[in-house]
């Protein structure tokens, strides 16, 4: 067996790793970006070597790095997770020219797989359906215009080195075509570093079903049933599960066949996922069904299958990485009961699924039977930086059948406490109570077409009360309960005077947003008024120091830290806030002529110079943050006046980037 793992990864997968690791008796090695130095898969692993700044192409996309501290420590293998390296061919290859295991498929089979074009043919010839299309070499316009009206309207552009949903264009019209190609190439270029592409039929409200597949060197293939992972957003996975609600067992045949098949005909080794569209939205067996993918790593969403077959598919792969055969064969591979993952983010649903950056104070959620949480971040909290991607953890359920699992992960949302970002709890809650999630009739554009009702409203105001109380608590113990007498009216911190309520405005900030509070005291409670209105009132008992709001029994959940309340009520999530004052900010305050950058992240480009003059809505930098680009433009015409950053700077939300001089304020 193998003695030493080196994960080159983070965060949750790389606690996964470690701990079926350990179970086995393989010692292991952690690698960790100056953003991790604290993170939790540090303090789990062995031994742990740092490998360089935040941003992943200067750490954990180092193969050199990697490699290096895979020989300083001694380890004998590689596990890659997901994401960053895994599947990166040249990584593979590179591990094994410096004599490590690398614990995932060959090579060659990687190349075979790995791009959409190459594993739609390989496909093709192992009789494996297909989405109809063009997935040929030539890339210019006249061809892939051609090859649209071939296929007939609507298309899906996608770029071959495509993943997580970027790179991808869906075109209803042939006059959008070349707009739609243009973009999907760029930002293909941009993130793979290649700008091919394929087109295909756009399949109407299809589901996502994809299988999972093990082989091992001595050629055998076999498969671990489907999943489903139909609920996405913006073509990316919210909610998986396993088996796939309604699936015919005739389909379940004929999809886990063509994958197996498929695995074969390349000589597969290892774990890997066969991604198929069925059209239509159910799953019986004259369902038409299409081959679009293959993964040729452990997927985030594995832990469903794991739950359903009882069996560690980690440990799977450590093995068969060894030259052990597969540890069972196709008939002694069975499941039952049904699990559902549901993928909790720092995000704001609210504010366009936004990325939620900041500190972690406390992440808690209470165990139970059935109930598995993958995370890392530890229950002492942790950091959401803007270098990686915004997933806190997984919440996974099993039980003996879906409407079960789907009532108790819900129960498991309300009882999540996390403080100190956003989270999309509250949609989460929303999505899994929705009716159609229910009763199983989903296709992948659900969650779009209900946006609306399944984003909630906005942060109670009561959460608001309660961040603005705890907040004025941490300077004036009037505000603050406490367990008193209560009968004693002279031992009462209720702020009491003469002359009737007790009456403090103060200019706070809420979710970063100025706003006025107002809160008088009344003998029991506390009154709130926010920008003037009504916020009801909050209730601090004045015996056991717990505080209700009037929204219901639930005590929302607070902290105060560094000048800043955070609260969690009814899974959603503010911070309340004494203003901060920046010296830019006053300096520029009222001309309205700065850009400022709309998240944390990192300046990737600069549009313009010192001098320049600028209209309105030009572009004036790029900011990227949580791997998206967020594009900042001139709010009027004028003179940039003052470029205040560079390119790579990275920057708070609210750092001004430029100031623009227009001719009234020259
Ligand atoms: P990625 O590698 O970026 O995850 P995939 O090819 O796996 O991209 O597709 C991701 C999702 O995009 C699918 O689950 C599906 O929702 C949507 N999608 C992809 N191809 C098509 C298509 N031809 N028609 C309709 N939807 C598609």
């Amino acid at each position: 067996m193998l003695q030493k793992v080196l994960i080159a990864n983070r965060g949750e997968i790389a606690c996964r790793i470690m701990r079926t690791a350990e179970r086995l008796a393989i010692a292991t090695v952690a690698v960790y970006s100056d953003a991790d130095a604290g993170a939790l898969h540090v303090d789990m692993a062995d031994e742990s070597v740092y490998i360089g700044p935040g941003p992943a192409s200067q750490s954990y996309l180092q193969i050199d790095k990697i490699i290096a501290a895979a020989r300083e420590t001694g380890a004998d293998c590689v596990h890659p997770g997901y994401g960053f390296l895994a599947e990166a061919a040249d990584f593979a290859a590179a591990c094994a020219t410096a004599g490590l295991t690398f614990i995932g498929p060959s090579p060659q089979a990687m190349r075979a797989l790995g791009g959409k074009a190459a594993a739609k043919q390989v496909a093709l010839q192992s009789g494996v359906p297909v989405v109809p299309g063009y997935q040929g070499d030539a890339q210019d316009l006249a061809t892939l215009i051609q090859a649209a009206d071939d296929i007939g309207y609507p298309v899906m552009i996608k770029a071959i080195a495509g993943g997580g949903g970027r790179g991808m264009r869906l075109v209803s019209k042939a006059d959008q075509f070349a707009d739609a190609l243009e973009s999907a190439q760029r930002e293909a270029l941009g993130a793979f570093g290649e700008a091919r592409v394929l087109i295909e039929k756009y399949i109407q409200r299809p589901r996502h079903i994809e299988v999972q597949v093990f082989g091992d060197s001595h050629g055998n293939v076999v498969h671990l049933f489907e999943r489903d992972c139909t609920l996405q957003r913006r073509h990316q996975k919210v909610i998986e599960e396993a088996p796939a609600p309604g699936m015919s067992d005739a389909l379940r045949r004929d999809m886990t066949t063509a994958a197996v098949r498929l695995a074969q005909s390349v000589g597969y080794e290892g774990a890997g996922t066969v991604e198929f569209l069925v059209e239509g939205g159910n799953l019986k067996h004259d369902a038409p069904w299409y081959f679009i993918e293959m993964n040729t790593r452990l997927q985030v969403e594995h832990t469903v299958t794991e739950e359903i077959t009882g069996l560690d598919l980690v440990e799977w792969q450590f093995r068969i990485a060894a030259g052990e055969a597969l540890p069972l064969e196709q008939d002694d591979i069975a499941f039952g009961g049904h699990a559902i993952e549901v993928r909790l983010c720092a995000e704001d649903p609210n504010n366009g699924f936004a990325p939620s950056i900041g500190k972690i104070d406390e992440f808690d959620i209470l165990e139970d039977d059935g109930l598995r949480i993958e995370s890392g971040i530890g229950p002492d909290g942790g950091e959401i930086s803007p270098y990686y991607d915004s997933m806190i953890a997984k919440i996974i359920r099993v039980g003996i059948d879906r409407e079960t699992v789907i009532d108790d992960l819900r129960v498991d949302l309300q009882d999540v406490e996390i403080l100190g970002v956003k989270t999309n709890l509250a949609f989460l809650y929303e999505l899994l109570g929705h009716d159609a999630v229910h009763k199983g009739a989903i296709h992948t554009g659900l969650i779009e077409e209900n946006l609306a009702a399944l984003t909630p409203a906005s942060p109670p105001y009561s959460a608001i009360a309660e961040g603005t109380r705890a907040l004025m608590a941490e300077q004036n113990s009037a505000y603050a309960p406490h367990a008193r007498d209560a009968n004693d009216p002279f031992n009462r911190d209720d702020a009491f005077q003469l002359g009737g309520a007790r009456n403090t405005k103060q200019q706070l900030f809420i979710d970063g947003q100025p706003c006025s509070v107002e809160l008088t005291w009344m003998p029991e409670q506390i009154a709130v008024t926010i920008d003037g209105i009504d916020a009801g009132v909050i209730e601090p008992d004045l015996v056991t120091g717990e505080v209700i709001s009037d929204i219901g029994v639930m005590a929302p959940l607070s902290q105060v830290d560094a000048g800043a309340a955070h609260v969690l009520s009814d899974m959603q999530h503010v911070t309340v806030s004494w203003p901060v004052y920046d010296v830019h900010a006053i300096d520029m305050a009222g001309q309205g002529n700065t850009v400022r950058a709309p998240i944390n992240g990192r300046i990737a480009r600069i549009m313009v110079k010192s001098d320049a003059h600028v209209e309105k809505g030009d572009t004036i930098a790029v900011v990227e943050a949580m791997k998206m680009e967020h594009v900042l433009t001139a709010p009027c015409a004028g003179r940039i006046a003052q470029l205040y950053v560079g390119q790579e700077t990275q920057v708070t939300q609210g750092t001004v980037i430029v100031s623009i001089e227009t001719e009234e304020t020259a």
